[in-house]
């Protein structure tokens, strides 16, 4: 591997870039998910490469609408895996209810060990759908493959870098969708009940956090703060951070 210098201004892009080049290597990662890579990292860009007051909104509802859940499921892919299993894992300590599913768009027996085997060493307990039974309405082949024990029954899914169709067939079956997906204009983020439009780390983390401080909070008070926001208001939010960046840049003199 390259050895990437630490002076670089973009040395954590490139480590990650590595190390999710490296995952393709061993099959965790496929070639599609370098270029999905390659968009969010377009879109963070024009974010600011920071959580927007929007997305951090979004996010502390996320954590209210998962600890309200009766059986909320995260679902993990070849990507989220590479990048964020360390994340998943303490999203899963801070929310003991939840699970843990892989769940694979290009999906082999060997590719949903390895998400398995990914997650499991980073702490999470119990992974579900690496062998799954049931599938989703509205999906051909593969891709509606999901675990009757999770995603099947749940009735709100975390889907970080979920594609669109998958997304929408979720919905279908009258589950509440939370995304996490950088492109506020993608089918994903439009589907989505509530899109968190951020990096995937970053929303991991906070949701984490918000978690944690709502824990103890009744019922009541949950959803009021899930209440707060509406998928289409954060949508156009997420453009608006975009649009006055971008006319703050270029009015910019240097
Ligand atoms: P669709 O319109 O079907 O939703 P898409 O544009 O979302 O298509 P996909 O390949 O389905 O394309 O999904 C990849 C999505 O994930 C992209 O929208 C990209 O912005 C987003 N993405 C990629 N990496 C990250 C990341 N690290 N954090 C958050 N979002 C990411
Ligand atoms: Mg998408």
């Amino acid at each position: 591997m390259t050895v990437i210098p630490r002076s670089h201004p973009r040395y954590r892009s490139l480590v990650v870039r590595a190390g999710l080049a490296e995952q393709m290597q061993r099959g965790l990662v496929v070639p599609e998910g370098l270029m999905a890579h390659g968009r969010g990292e377009a879109f963070d860009y024009l974010l600011g490469e920071r959580t927007s007051p929007s997305a951090a909104r979004a996010e502390r509802a996320a954590a209210a609408k998962l600890l309200l859940a009766k059986h909320p499921v995260l679902s993990v892919n070849g990507n989220v895996a590479a990048l964020a299993s360390r994340e998943v894992a303490s999203v899963a300590r801070a929310i003991p209810h939840l699970q843990v599913e892989v769940n694979l768009f290009h999906r082999t027996p060997r590719r949903a060990e390895l998400v398995a085997g990914e997650l499991r060493a980073a702490g999470v307990k119990t992974v579900l759908g690496v062998r799954p039974t049931a599938r989703l309405r509205g999906l051909a082949s593969d891709r509606s493959w999901v675990d009757p024990r999770g995603i099947l029954r749940a009735d709100v899914v975390l889907v970080p870098l979920e594609d669109g169709d998958r997304a929408g067939a979720l919905v279908q079956a009258g589950k509440f969708v939370i995304a996490v997906d950088l492109n506020p204009l993608s089918r994903t983020a439009k589907v989505a009940q509530l899109p968190l439009v951020d990096e995937l780390t970053r929303a991991l983390t906070r949701v984490r956090r918000e978690a944690l401080r709502l824990r103890k909070e009744e019922r009541r008070t949950l959803e009021k703060v899930a209440d707060a926001v509406s998928g289409p208001e954060l949508r156009r939010e997420a453009l608006r951070t975009i649009q006055e960046r971008l006319l703050r840049l270029s009015k910019a003199r240097a």
